[in-house]
């Protein structure tokens, strides 16, 4: 047998031991060759008597990540081509062949006749783990990097090779569902209680407790091909089924607004195939998995969520001249609400970190909120208190600039304001070497004009981090007019080693997110203005796949933010660069009624300790009451997105925006704009550009000049062009 991707060896009592390591890869993946292999495996094992079993496990610091995502989108690729050559019939059965191949495979593993145990470490995941479900036993290490979980529904997919229907068979059927519409990753004794594992041992002894029961017997049928055998939550048409599917399909809507058809695929494949044999039950798995693959949603959240996202962190954009820099000292000069969180990912991330204040107090202060965050992990069993104390001695805090020297990077984060950053600027100038890059998190003044404070001003850029910094995954670079490539290189060798996604983009007032966002903010106070009921709103933003309401959001971020920002760019361009109900709206909501959303209580809802409602007094705000029944709810939704979408491509066309991916991944990571339409890129996309001029136009002689399609999009439509084809960002790779 001649293996590449896996080791294959024998001990002395016949317990075969196959290792999982593909050569010149870090982490092994799930390719056609290494399908083919396993297959051979099987059919071996099988052929060979003296062989009694057989441990499948890795040669790596991890299991599996899965299937290579690459190979599903080559798939999609030969299915059109197919289409086009041979017509739909051939290509669908081609696709529906090519995609329930792994299936087959880890039926195949499962019913041969001899017993098959997997022994993880570290990372397991989709299709990998669907390998280790197809195994009669599963053995897990009791390390902190172990995780197995499926994860596929967050890139738009499902576990399309057996681990609907396994995972619906291990445990009741409420927890098998919840499991695969969250994709979580969990740990080993999770995965234990949760029956999804049958053994947690020591890293050095999971290959050995899993040959341990091979040779005391280890059975190889897996209990659903036992005869007898029944669904946990017992049959799908039964007076306890009837208590699980119609909530189940109510969640399912209230959770995805019947946006994801992955989702709805999941429950699908569970109802049905619950009510069938194994065998049938996979195929009906199958056939809905080539659906999924064929969908535009999936396409889309492949594209962002996975390959774009994945080639940004490991730096598209980075300047490949610029030697990689190792960061291991940061400065963050404020220690308030922003600074404290980027010390804490900092130190997470194993950086030292200066953390200077204007006084010992307020530099401690910033210190304590790492404090805090390390003991919840502790509290929650999720770290151990010498990893808090470790994690506190990397943070100095300290009112001294001086302590700043050595620092590869220094970011400030002091109030926002010209005059107290330009005097920051100039003190950290003092005290940093030649070569230290300096970075600002301002939210909105522009990082050229700041820059102006800084001697060495290629040295100086923007790096833009969103709140709370320990959960937002996005960081917004910002190249000033002279930044040069060292202190890009620089930031985004920073951005990589806290483990976030950076998107780089051009100096301009609010830069990319801000400036979407403020668009779909602003939408929702003129709908509220024109008489919509603020309810309504809310619930046509979730409708259009936004996580929160655009009121909802803007009470998260404060209203009076809103209403100084609004007046600065009054000041700084002129009335007609606001809009005036807008204005008036938030006039009366800050200055007349002191309403600044959370931060105070009260904003567009109420807020109590027993939760939040919508401010009953915004009916009084609205001289005209629109009634919900008569209104157009399509329009409402696509103003949402289209408001936002348009000032992506906006963004684009200024230059702020060069690559397609940035301004994609960028949306959904950072205001999460509809993940399942891929990014306000790939929306428009989608929609034709042709059509969504058209859609612009329209709103645009209903509802004013803020939906006039820009020059580029008009551009694109009279050629059919799309963002991705226009701006392919593959290029100048290619
Ligand atoms: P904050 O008021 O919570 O913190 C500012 C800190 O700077 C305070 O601790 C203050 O003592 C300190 N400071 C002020 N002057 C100083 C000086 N001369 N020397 C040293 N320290 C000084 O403000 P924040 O919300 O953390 O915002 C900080 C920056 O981050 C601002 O530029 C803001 O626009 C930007 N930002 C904020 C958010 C957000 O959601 N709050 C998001 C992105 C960016």
């Amino acid at each position: 047998m001649k293996l590449t991707h896996f080791r294959f060896e024998t001990d002395a009592d016949g317990i075969a031991t196959l290792t999982w390591d593909m050569p010149g890869r870090s982490m092994n993946v799930i390719t056609q060759e290494v399908m083919a292999e396993l297959g051979t495996v099987v059919d071996h094992v099988v052929a060979t008597e003296a062989i009694k079993g057989c441990v499948i496990t890795s040669g790596k610091d991890a299991f599996s990540g899965g299937a290579d995502l690459t190979m599903l989108q080559g798939m999609g690729m030969e299915y059109m081509k197919l289409v086009k050559s041979k017509g739909e019939e051939p290509a669908m059965q081609f696709f529906l062949e090519a995609s329930s191949s792994l299936s087959k495979l880890y039926r195949k593993l499962e019913t041969c006749g001899k017993p098959f145990a997997a022994a993880v470490h570290g990372t397991c995941l989709g299709g990998a783990f669907e390998l280790a479900l197809s195994c009669h036993y599963r053995v897990l290490s009791d390390n902190d990097k172990t995780r197995v979980g499926l994860p596929e529904i967050k890139v738009g997919l499902f576990p399309g090779a057996g681990g609907t229907q396994r995972v619906a068979r291990l445990m009741q059927t409420g927890d098998a569902l919840q499991m695969l519409f969250k994709g979580e990753q969990i740990k080993p004794a999770a995965a234990k209680s949760m029956n999804l594992a049958h053994a947690v041992a020591p890293r050095e002894k999971i290959v050995e407790t899993a040959k341990e029961w091979i040779r005391a017997g280890g059975s190889a049928k897996a209990p659903w091909d036992i005869e007898g055998f029944k669904n946990p939550s017992n049959k799908v048409h039964s007076p306890a089924g009837m208590m699980i599917w119609p909530p189940a399909n109510a969640i399912y809507r209230r959770e995805t607004q019947d946006n994801y058809p992955a989702a709805k695929a999941i429950l699908q494949a569970c109802y049905e195939g619950l009510q069938l044999p194994m065998d049938l039950a996979l195929r009906v798995e199958s056939r809905y998995f080539a659906h999924i693959l064929r969908t535009p949603e999936a396409a889309a959240m492949i594209r962002s969520l996975f390959m774009s996202k994945g080639e940004l962190e490991k730096g598209a954009r980075r300047p490949a001249k610029v030697p990689p820099l190792k960061i291991k000292r940061v400065g963050i000069v404020g220690a308030g609400f922003m600074g404290a969180g980027i010390a804490y990912v900092s130190a997470q991330a194993g950086l030292n970190v200066v953390l200077v204040d204007r006084d010992q107090e307020a530099a401690d202060k910033g210190k304590a909120y790492s404090h805090k965050l390390m003991t919840d992990q502790v509290m929650k069993g999720r770290a151990k208190t010498a990893d808090r104390d470790a994690l506190l001695a990397r943070i100095h805090a300290t009112p001294d600039y001086n302590a700043l020297k050595g620092c590869d990077i220094v970011i400030e984060a002091v109030f926002e304001d010209r005059a107290v950053k330009a005097e920051v600027i100039k003190k950290v100038q003092a005290a940093i070497g030649r070569r230290t890059i300096f970075a600002s998190n301002t939210s909105t003044l522009p990082i050229s004009s700041l820059a102006e404070n800084f001697e060495r001003q290629s040295q100086f850029i923007g790096i833009h981090f969103f709140s709370p910094v320990e959960k937002m995954m996005l960081v917004e670079i910002i190249m000033g007019k002279r930044t040069g490539d060292r202190a890009l290189a620089t930031a985004l060798d920073f951005v990589r080693a806290i483990r976030k996604t950076p998107i780089v983009v051009n100096d301009c007032r609010g830069f990319f997110a801000n400036r979407c966002v403020l668009n779909y903010i602003r939408e929702g106070h003129l709908m509220l203005a024109e008489g919509v009921p603020a309810a309504m709103i809310e619930n046509m933003a979730k409708k259009a796949g936004m996580p929160v309401g655009p009121l909802s959001l803007n009470d998260e971020v404060a209203l009076d933010l809103g209403w100084k920002i609004l007046q600065a760019t009054k000041k700084d361009l002129g009335p007609e660069a606001i809009d005036a109900k807008q204005e008036a709206l938030l006039k009366t909501m800050v200055v007349d009624l002191e309403r600044f959303g959370r931060k105070n209580g009260k904003g567009f809802y109420d807020y109590a300790p027993t939760g939040k409602k919508l401010w009953p007094g915004l009916k009084d705000l609205q001289p005209t009451k629109l009634n919900a029944d008569t209104l157009d709810k399509q329009e409402l939704v696509d103003r949402l997105l289209v408001v936002q979408a348009l000032e992506a491509a906006r963004t684009v066309e200024e230059k702020v925006i060069t690559d397609v991916r940035e301004a994609d991944v960028g949306a959904i990571l950072g205001f999460g704009f509809a993940p399942y339409t891929g990014g306000p890129l790939s929306y428009i996309d989608r929609m034709g550009t042709k059509a969504f001029v058209a859609q612009c136009e329209k709103l645009a002689a209903k509802h004013g000049d803020r939906f006039k399609p820009n020059k580029l999009l008009r551009a694109m439509a009279r050629k059919s062009e799309t963002f991705y084809g226009r701006f392919n960002p593959y290029k100048s790779a290619a």
